[in-house]
């Protein structure tokens, strides 16, 4: 299969190029858009077939469900089970933004969207791209991150091209990702509601807004086997780029310790090794293939170039990736966890 590839401006999306594009997911295809999050790879959430081939192109686990996407709130209404108070107050003051609400399921959305769970996740993403196609296909876009699995989600067409050319009908291209890293899950089907995933809306701002909010313990304990996962995609290794990485996570003078420290010992074998750290670091690893993450003083700047860097060292040849931790607060809890999800090992310094 071609893939099309089409450069819109992000701002007045091209109404030509979004017809296409929606005429695309309205006959059964896969197109690629970008969000504020990372770039997701839809399709026509009514289709089960066409919900299909997502899992097909992206090499995805069928137990791991999509993020159903919507316009308005109409469209929540239209095809939740349910719409609670709490539920409506998140999405009024979130959306659209980088918040995903799990609700009640309703049959008329098939299951392969849901990956056979009872419950419905909903999203309305914050960029006028991907408004401007839901909008014109006129029923929710069921889509995941358009990247192989596995692989960290992509945040510029680019890296979207390069993972699913061949295998998706078209890209839309919409610059770069503003955010940089996935959508905060949080399940509103239990009594108090729990994050699944953190994501762009933080803890602080959903406690702040409606009260007590639990974190999954996938999160707190990341290395502890999930058996009957909540979100299933949450025990799947993620985010990986090719050499693994090994995270050390812990006061910063003991990191830079402990990774030149590592850096001798693979220094002494020959191994190429790859350091991922914070801006300003750059300096204190000769020898090894250093890329900033941005600044941990910052962690959107952080959320922002994440993926970039980890998708970067496989251009390198680097055989290991050495990383510096990110303290799990406010937006650096989304990294952390991402981190931690892309490690091979974790080292805590206490
Ligand atoms: P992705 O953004 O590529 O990671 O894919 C969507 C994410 O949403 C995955 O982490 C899913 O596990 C999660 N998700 C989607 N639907 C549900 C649901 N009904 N319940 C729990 N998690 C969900
Ligand atoms: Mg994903």
């Amino acid at each position: 299969m071609q893939t099309l590839f089409w450069l819109l401006d992000k701002d007045s999306p091209e109404p030509d190029i979004i017809n296409a594009a929606a005429k695309i997911i309205i006959n059964g295809g896969l197109v690629a858009f970008p969000t504020e999050t990372v770039y997701g790879l839809g399709a026509n959430a009514l289709d089960g077939r066409a919900v299909k081939k997502i899992f097909a192109a992206k090499g995805r686990p069928g137990d791991n469900p999509l993020i159903l996407h919507v316009s308005d709130l109409d469209m929540v209404y239209r095809f939740a089970g349910e719409v609670s108070d709490k539920a409506l107050i998140l999405m009024k003051k979130f959306w659209p933004g980088p918040l995903a609400l799990v609700l009640p399921g309703s049959s008329k959305i098939p299951k392969e969207v849901s990956a056979g769970l009872s419950t419905l996740a909903f999203r309305m993403p914050d960029h006028p791209v991907a408004l401007a196609l839901i909008r014109q296909v006129g029923v929710p876009i069921a889509a995941p991150s358009a990247n192989l699995s596995g692989k960290p989600s992509p945040t510029t067409a680019g890296h979207t091209y390069s993972d699913l050319k061949g295998k998706i009908e078209a890209v839309l291209d919409g610059g770069p990702s503003g955010m940089g890293v996935e959508s905060t899950v949080l399940d509103l089907t239990r009594e108090i509601p729990v994050i699944l995933r953190p994501g762009g809306v933080t803890l602080e701002q959903l406690r702040a807004l409606v009260g007590r909010v639990d974190l999954d313990s996938s999160i707190t304990n990341p290395e502890e086997a999930i058996e009957q996962p909540r979100s299933p995609g949450m025990k799947y290794r993620h985010y990986a780029p090719e050499a693994p990485v090994i995270l050390i996570e812990g006061a910063e003078e003991k990191v830079t310790a402990e990774i030149k420290r590592l850096l001798e010992d693979y220094g002494k074998e020959g191994k190429i090794v790859g350091v991922l750290c914070r801006e300003g670091n750059q300096d204190k690893y000769p020898g090894s293939v250093c890329i900033s993450a941005g600044s941990y003083q910052d962690f959107s700047s952080v959320a922002a170039a994440l993926y970039n860097a980890l998708r970067q060292f496989d251009q390198t040849g680097v055989e290991v990736i050495l990383a510096e931790g990110v303290e799990p607060t406010g937006l650096g809890l989304a990294v952390a966890n991402r981190l931690r999800r892309a490690a091979k090992k974790i080292v805590y310094l206490a």
